[in-house]
């Protein structure tokens, strides 16, 4: 790499740490605005973790309209309005498609490349940038950055210094840091005055105290509810899918359920309902019709109709019998204990599982230190916050991405504005 020798006299516009989903926006932006820019990736390619979205097809947005959209965050949206009403899921698209990576919509208004391939998503970036002139450079780690004067200066691993007129920091979070996500933004945050608030997984499977969900391991329930109370409070209740697993539980609904998980898990109380269209009297007026029609059977017999034939010896033990038992052995209160039990299964919550299985981050560098309308700091002038590396996460859907590619473009067309105001 030339960088240094090339950018030893002079310094450029706009500089980018961080070829992920916000920094190629961030550059691609800065650089259709008019602004020299330069992109900065410490891995060998860029966007790695694109590679690995959506199942390696790229959850590229949603094309939920924007309150929906604020809807699917649970933390900072207002903090967002400015960046995502300005660069919007339709301008995602139409990006992508003039970037020869035409899109298409799938259920829930999620949106993916027709070819089904995530990489094009960031082979399309990629040439967007060659072609607007961004200087992009790979095995490229930025360690430091520091105000001298008016300009930035940027150490690399490598030995060079770097000099910008304006910097964005678009470094990522902390999970899956085999993708380059490795927290480096907080240090550059910290290191020009920044508040970083705690950092923890987010979109991720949940361990469960009780040893019985691992011994459903593999099993999907569908069309059940997950209910999460803290105190009397309802913090999460939504249907849909789980997944029992060998530390606990995951799978769509608990995914979404950790994102909502306050910092203390001991007062909460999540539940299970198996039967999430039958009433609590329905549930037993079943009971009570299946146990007379099958009096002389054993229980397991009259669980198989009401969850997975795996599911229904362990049930059963929850409920304090055994699957032998006899139908016509089993008392009222034991039945109207079956009945609760299949509304409202509790799931004492342990932890979440490490930060680094999940999708997002939660956590990062603090929003209220940036300004909405620029994705400026209010710390340091000049320098500019894009993507996961801020406080901000939404729910699976395509919308962590959109997030990352309407601050991305925010903070380069504001990078780009502010250092060209400069020259
Ligand atoms: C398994 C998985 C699946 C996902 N699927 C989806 C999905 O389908 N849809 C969706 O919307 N979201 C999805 N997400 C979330 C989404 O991928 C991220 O929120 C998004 O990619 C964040 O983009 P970013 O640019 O902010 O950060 P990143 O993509 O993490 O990019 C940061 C970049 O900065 C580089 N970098 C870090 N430090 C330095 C440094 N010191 N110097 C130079 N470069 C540096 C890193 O190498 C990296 O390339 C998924 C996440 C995971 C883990």
């Amino acid at each position: 790499m030339n960088t240094g020798s090339m950018l030893a006299k002079s310094a450029c516009d706009v500089l980018v740490i961080g070829g992920g989903a916000a920094g190629m926006m961030a550059a691609l932006q800065a650089a259709y605005a008019g602004a020299s820019v330069i992109l900065l990736e410490k891995n060998e390619k860029l966007g790695k973790k694109i590679y690995i979205t959506g199942k390696g097809r790229c959850n590229v947005t949603n094309v939920a309209d924007i309150d929906d959209f604020f809807g699917q965050v649970p933390r900072n949206a207002k903090f967002l309005n400015a960046a995502c009403r300005q660069f919007t899921h339709e301008d995602v698209t139409a990006l992508l498609e003039m970037l020869g990576t035409p899109t298409k919509v799938e259920r829930g208004g999620r949106v993916f490349p027709q070819s089904e391939k995530a990489s094009d998503v960031t082979k399309a970036l990629h040439h967007g940038m060659k072609d607007a002139g961004v200087q992009v450079e790979l095995n490229c780690e930025v360690s430091h950055i520091r105000k001298e004067d008016k300009l930035f200066a940027v150490d690399f691993t490598r030995g060079g210094t770097l000099r910008a007129r304006s910097v964005i920091v678009a470094t990522g979070g902390v999970s899956y840091p085999s993708t380059g996500s490795t927290g480096d933004g907080y240090r550059f945050a910290r290191e020009n005055g920044h508040t970083i608030t705690p950092v923890k997984g987010s979109l991720v499977g949940l361990t469960i105290e009780e040893k019985w969900p691992k011994l459903l391991q593999g099993l999907s329930l569908k069309n059940v509810r997950v209910q999460a109370k803290a105190g009397k409070k309802t913090i999460y209740d939504e249907l849909g899918e789980m997944l029992f697993t060998h530390f606990g539980v995951s799978g769509p609904l608990i995914i979404e359920l950790s994102s909502h998980m306050p910092d203390d898990f001991s007062g909460v109380n999540v539940t299970l309902d198996m039967k999430p269209a039958l009433t609590d009297e329905q549930i037993d007026l079943r009971l009570q019709r299946e146990f007379a029609e099958n009096a002389r059977k054993q229980l397991s017999s009259v669980l198989v109709s009401l969850m997975p034939a795996r599911m229904g010896p362990v049930f059963a033990e929850l409920c304090g019998l055994s699957p032998e038992t006899a139908i016509n052995q089993i008392t009222r209160e034991q039945r109207l204990t079956i009945g609760r039990m299949l509304k409202a299964l509790p799931l004492r919550v342990g932890g979440t599982r490490p930060i680094e299985e999940a999708i997002v981050t939660r956590g990062g560098v603090e929003v209220r230190e940036i300004l909405p309308g620029t994705m400026m700091s209010r710390k340091q002038e000049g320098l500019f916050f894009a993507g996961e590396v801020l406080d901000v996460d939404a729910h699976t859907g395509g919308f962590n991405l959109q997030i990352a590619f309407s601050t991305g473009a925010l903070a380069g067309k504001s990078a780009a504005a502010y250092a060209m105001d400069m020259e």
